[in-house]
């Protein structure tokens, strides 16, 4: 059974007193900054100068320093900009301030799992992985809840860092949902291998192959988006909901024939043995690697597909479709 901790048996008196200077405000820096400080943490905001996040991290209420000097006046440093540049900002304007004592922490474990920083070992080194969308761990604390969270520890130089990274957990709110612990390793590879196979690229692949065998016999593309895109979301909110068992309880009982008939055709065998070898080149580091290198090169490859992605047919469908419906328009995050 996995450790799991919640709020009640969390103190947050590891980091009392303590600054958490927290570097980017995109997706997750913005959550965990506004959720810490009204937790009543001490909050600083660590931004490259000129960055657009500046102003808004200000309209939030937040001192806004530059990375270096938050670095410095924080004893607690949450890195919260982009996975591929974390080792550049770190080198340039974090390094020179992780003196004895302090925190180095990471939403996932990425740069420290392949080696691209190295802290130094008088440092505490810890995770805190919220399981969901920074806008989502925002949306869900000012809610009262929260988003449940890993927690990891990769250096305890203290010895008290997993009674901080809970004190941090408790902080964004996670611990009111559960808070899971594991290793930089477990976090990494699975959080890799789960956005890959399962939940961006399987989901992706998934309805747009049903999507065009749809289109491609000749059916209407509104209908075909209704189908394999927008009915999603009504199937994982009842999976979310009470798991398979919930969603079979809830279609129809021709829908879940279909299902156990079905299912295994789409999902067969090939797609697990390809699923082992995609998990494969994760352990390894080969897609570490080659993600690493792509970014060096300027992402040549990144960038093609992503505007080839765009002239798929189902996204000009799925615009007109949403301008219709006002309140998708309304949660749609930017
Ligand atoms: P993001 O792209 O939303 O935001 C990154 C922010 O970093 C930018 O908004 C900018 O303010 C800042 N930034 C960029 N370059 C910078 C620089 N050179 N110096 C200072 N600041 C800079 O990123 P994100 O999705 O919030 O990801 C942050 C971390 O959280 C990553 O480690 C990611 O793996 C992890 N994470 C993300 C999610 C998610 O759903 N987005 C979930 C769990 C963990
Ligand atoms: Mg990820
Ligand atoms: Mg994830
Ligand atoms: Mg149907
Ligand atoms: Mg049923």
């Amino acid at each position: 059974m996995a450790k799991m901790y919640y709020e009640n048996e969390i103190s947050k008196e590891a980091l009392a007193g303590q600054t958490v200077a927290i570097v980017g405000y995109g997706s997750q820096g913005r959550a965990h900054a506004m959720n810490l400080k009204e937790s009543g943490f001490d909050v600083v905001v660590g931004l490259y100068e000129g960055s657009p996040s500046v102003k808004r991290a200000e309209a939030d209420g937040l001192k806004v320093m530059s990375v270096s000097d938050a670095a410095r006046a924080a004893n607690v440093v949450m890195i919260l900009v982009p996975d591929e540049r974390q080792k550049k900002v770190y080198d340039e304007g974090i390094a020179e301030h992780m003196t004895a004592g302090k925190s180095l922490v990471f939403a996932h474990g990425f740069n420290i799992h392949f080696g691209q920083i190295v802290p130094p070992a008088d440092v505490d080194v810890y995770l805190i992985a919220p399981k969901g969308p920074g806008h989502l761990v925002r949306r869900v604390y000012e809610e009262g809840r929260g988003v449940p969270a890993l927690v990891a520890i990769h250096q305890d130089a203290s010895g008290k860092a997993l009674d901080k990274a809970l004190a941090y957990a408790a902080g964004i709110g996670a611990a009111r949902a559960g808070v899971l612990e594991t290793t930089f390793k477990e976090e990494t590879e699975t959080d890799l291998f789960g956005e890959q196979a399962v939940l961006c690229g399987g989901a992706t692949e998934l309805v747009k192959a049903g999507f065009d065998t749809l289109v491609e016999a000749g059916y209407q593309k509104e209908i075909a988006y209704f189908e394999c895109l927008h009915e999603l979301k009504l199937i994982v909110d009842l999976l979310y909901e009470g798991g398979f068992e919930n969603m079979r309880f809830s279609v129809s009982d021709t829908a879940e024939y279909g299902d156990y008939m079905i299912g295994k055709r789409i999902i067969n065998e090939n797609t697990r043995a390809e699923m082992k070898k995609v998990l494969s080149e994760i352990q390894n580091g080969d897609f570490a690697r080659a993600w690493i290198e792509e970014n060096e090169k300027g992402r040549p490859i990144f960038n093609k597909i992503k505007a080839a992605e765009l002239e798929h047919p189902i996204v000009e469908t799925g615009k007109n479709l949403r301008s219709m419906m006002s309140w998708i328009k309304q949660s749609e995050v930017k």
